[in-house]
């Protein structure tokens, strides 16, 4: 069995002249055997510098990280069992495809000429770059490079594999033919998976997890959709989705959510479950916002709004509004996404419905979330 927990790990640096920097702070996960983990946040959150303390390549300053039952802190990186795959790909350039790819096995394993080289075929071939095996990496493709890369880590079945970005050097097409076919891959194999990105896309797309680290501390860490439609605070409900979720900074007075642009009336049940706090984000996904062309919807959450500006993206348009009697100098904007058939232009009335079950609210002081939008059409994902 081949679980990894990290438990309380924590990594600090030392600058110099008495400067710390926490670039991981109290990390607690466990990726279950075989499971596909998604660890995603801003750039200089600690994502490298975690799969870097898993591989051995930085030490730790605290916590403890166990592959299966045993600890590994102190385990030097060859004696880890796990397998790393760069952005770089690193490959050695004076070697063939089946050198680079035999290289680890015949350096740290015992095994003979004959095994290896049945391996690196099979291996290859899984792969989809058997006709390569003769050539250099400078007579590849920036993809069969990316390929020869995940062929030598697959060669050596670890443990685990930890891979940081693998696909950001290849173009936008081939990156998401390679996600798939990496997750094809990390499915057959089994092996307990780190793989760390800033691009949330490829975190919702690939994890069976995901785990949102934001300065050091872990915000969360559940399924895409979980993290998606119940998101913990302000920040993965930020974070997770694009276009972003809207925020509202919102003050509640008497029955209703207030700020200079919009007033927003809150059901009974609502405002029954948001204990003493006064102060809230109001978020609300850019899809779950009702468009209306005309003025035919009246309620207490419709908004009279004007069209600013029209972002086609083929299949949806995005479209930023502004509320029609917001007349402030710097107006309050969100996003609507709609069918990329409908006709909207810059400058148009339109109505904007943001219904009460899709909203949701975070305590303005912590960021923690109060109320997720209703999720009784979501499959897979508790309703809170
Ligand atoms: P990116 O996506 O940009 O690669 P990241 O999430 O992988 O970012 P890390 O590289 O893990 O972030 O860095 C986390 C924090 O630790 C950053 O603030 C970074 O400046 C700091 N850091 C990383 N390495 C060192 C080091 N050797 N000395 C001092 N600070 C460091």
């Amino acid at each position: 069995m081949t679980e990894l927990t990290l438990d309380e790990v924590t990594k600090v640096f030392n600058e110099g002249s008495g400067n710390e920097v926490v670039a991981v702070d109290s990390v607690d996960v466990t990726i279950d055997d075989g499971e596909f983990l998604v660890l995603v946040g801003p750039s200089g959150c600690g994502k490298s510098t975690t799969l870097r303390m898993i591989a051995g390549l930085e030490t730790i300053s605290d916590g403890e990280i166990r592959l299966g039952d045993r600890l590994i802190n102190d385990v030097s990186p060859a004696d880890r069992d796990i397998a790393m795959v760069f952005q770089s790909y690193a490959l050695y350039p004076h070697m063939t495809v089946r050198q680079n790819m035999s290289f680890g096995l015949e350096e740290s394993t015992e095994m003979l000429d004959d095994e290896i080289a049945a391996i690196v075929e099979e291996t290859a071939t899984m792969m989809g770059i058997e006709e390569l095996l003769d050539r250099k990496p400078s007579e590849l493709s920036g993809g069969q490079q990316q390929r020869v890369a995940l062929g030598r880590a697959i060669v050596r079945d670890p443990d685990a594999f930890l891979m940081d970005e693998p696909l950001s050097n290849l173009d936008a097409k081939l990156r998401a033919t390679m996600r798939t076919e990496l997750q094809r891959i990390q499915e057959d194999l089994g092996v307990t998976t780190v793989y760390v990105t800033h691009d949330q896309t490829e975190a919702m797309t690939m994890g069976d997890r995901i785990a949102i680290l934001n300065d050091g501390v872990l915000q969360q860490v559940g399924t895409p959709l979980e993290c998606y439609h119940t998101p913990n605070n302000r920040f993965v409900a930020g974070f997770i989705g694009d276009p972003s979720m809207n925020f509202f900074d919102v003050t509640l007075s008497g029955d209703s959510l207030t700020n200079e642009s919009v007033t927003y009336p809150l059901p009974d049940e609502i405002r029954a479950s948001l204990d003493e706090a006064t102060n809230f984000t109001l978020g609300v996904r850019p899809e779950d916002i009702e468009f209306h062309d005309k003025q035919t919807a009246f309620g207490d959450h419709n908004f009279e709004c004007v069209v600013d500006v029209v972002e086609p993206v083929g299949e949806s348009n995005n479209v930023y509004l502004r509320f029609a009697d917001d007349d402030s100098p710097d107006p309050e904007m969100f996003i609507v996404t709609i069918s990329g058939m409908r006709n909207v232009s810059s400058g148009d009335r339109v109505v904007a419905t943001i219904p009460p079950e899709s909203i949701h609210l975070f305590d303005e002081r912590n960021g923690h979330a109060l109320k997720n939008r209703s999720l009784g059409d979501v499959d897979g994902v508790a309703s809170t």
